[in-house]
């Protein structure tokens, strides 16, 4: 029996497209390195459970599931990651749809949100992530900080919306200045893309 792996998806626009906030240079080393080590990791530690299941040796079980549950972590945010973001000329930045009006309920304004989600990415110490998440059960946008790739999330948290804040995303293009990326970032939002998953978790 062949069992599914985890596989790197393309990402869904092309590589010099996101420039000038994110250029072609930096764009491919995430994505063809960093986000790909994720997946080979993760399919790697899969297969020690089976070979632990299949031939009864020995597993750090806490061990391989912490470094599991980084890898796969990575992998879904990038996942998330690529997909909410957009070309400008395909709309990146714009925002529109029942996201927007829940933004603006929960956060005052769409400038009370921006300031809140900025000063939540720079608040990112060392590697991790910043996301606009959202809770069903009280039916509340909120800005969250996910360490590394696992840590702060709960179960009920719902990402709408991450930003990789680890410094491989923006240290070729933006060198120290990572005010300057966040900034920036906001011009390639795909709010279409979180607008949607938007109106899927409050299903
Ligand atoms: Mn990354």
């Amino acid at each position: 029996m062949t069992r599914k792996t985890f596989t790197l998806p393309d990402l869904p626009y092309g590589y010099d497209e996101l420039a000038p906030v994110m250029s072609e240079e930096q764009l491919r080393i995430h994505h063809d390195k960093h986000h790909a080590v994720y997946v080979k990791t993760a399919n790697e530690i899969i297969e020690k459970f089976d070979k632990a299941r299949d031939d009864n040796s020995e597993l750090d079980y806490k061990g391989q599931l912490k470094a599991l549950s980084f890898n796969i972590g990575g992998h879904v945010l990038h996942s998330l990651f690529w997909k909410n973001m957009a070309p400008v000329a395909n709309g990146g930045g714009k925002i529109s749809g029942e996201i927007e009006k829940k933004l603006i309920e929960d956060f005052g304004s769409w400038e009370n949100f921006k300031k809140q989600f900025t000063a939540v990415a720079l608040g990112v110490e060392g590697s991790g992530w910043a996301a606009l998440v959202y809770y069903p059960e009280i039916d509340r946008l909120m800005c969250a900080i996910i360490e590394k790739h696992n840590q702060f999330l709960t179960a009920e948290m719902k990402p709408l919306l991450v930003m990789d804040m680890f410094e491989h995303t923006y240290y070729i293009d933006y060198k120290n200045e990572k005010a300057k990326f966040v900034e920036a970032f906001f011009g390639i939002i795909n709010w279409q893309e979180v607008n949607e998953r938007f109106l899927q978790s409050q299903a």
